[in-house]
């Protein structure tokens, strides 16, 4: 297990789905595409539309190309879950 990278800040969270633990799976909240109270990742950095991202729960770091400007909806869906908070 990797530790938390130092970015890692509860305050910046993103809602994607987790490529190693998959632990959103079988989730309702998150079937949804709502932004779940525990399914969720770190958003360490983003440089444009790519996302780099850290999982809470495996500690699972990766990044995630959100193409934004393609389409526009799951950066959307990950602003307005940060800013809810
Ligand atoms: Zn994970
Ligand atoms: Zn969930």
């Amino acid at each position: 297990m990797l530790p938390l990278d130092p970015q890692a800040d509860i305050g910046r969270r993103a809602w994607v789905a987790c490529p190693n633990c998959a632990d959103q799976q079988g989730c309702a909240t998150c079937g949804q595409g709502r932004t779940c109270s525990e399914h969720w990742r770190y958003l360490l950095s983003n440089v444009g539309s790519l996302l780099h991202l850290q999982c809470p729960s495996c500690t699972h770091i990766w990044a995630h190309e959100t193409h934004f400007g393609a389409t526009r909806t799951p950066w959307e869906r990950i602003i307005s879950g940060l800013r809810r908070r």
